[in-house]
């Protein structure tokens, strides 16, 4: 179920991170799961009852190795375990 936040919300919410970036709906993975991701630092808030939780303490770091340059896709024939 996607996150169905009120678009102006949405628009004053931003990262407690210091890059203080706006919030985009979803996760890089799952466009559709119940969180916000920061457009910046590309940390991921979990919404809970409708309620982000904007804690850096709670927040979740994607994937901080694809953070970079890389593009997520890129070659990602390790550790796979298939
Ligand atoms: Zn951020």
């Amino acid at each position: 179920m996607a996150v169905t936040l009120d678009p102006q919300l949405l628009d004053i919410l931003a990262c407690p991170a210091p890059d203080h970036a706006p919030l985009t709906p979803g996760t890089p993975e799952d466009p559709e799961a119940d969180a916000l991701t920061c457009t910046s630092c590309g940390r991921v808030y979990e919404v809970r009852d409708g309620i982000p939780v904007l804690l850096l303490d709670e927040a979740v770091i994607a994937d901080e190795s694809a953070s970079s340059d890389v593009p997520p896709d890129a070659e990602k024939s390790t550790s796979d375990g298939a």
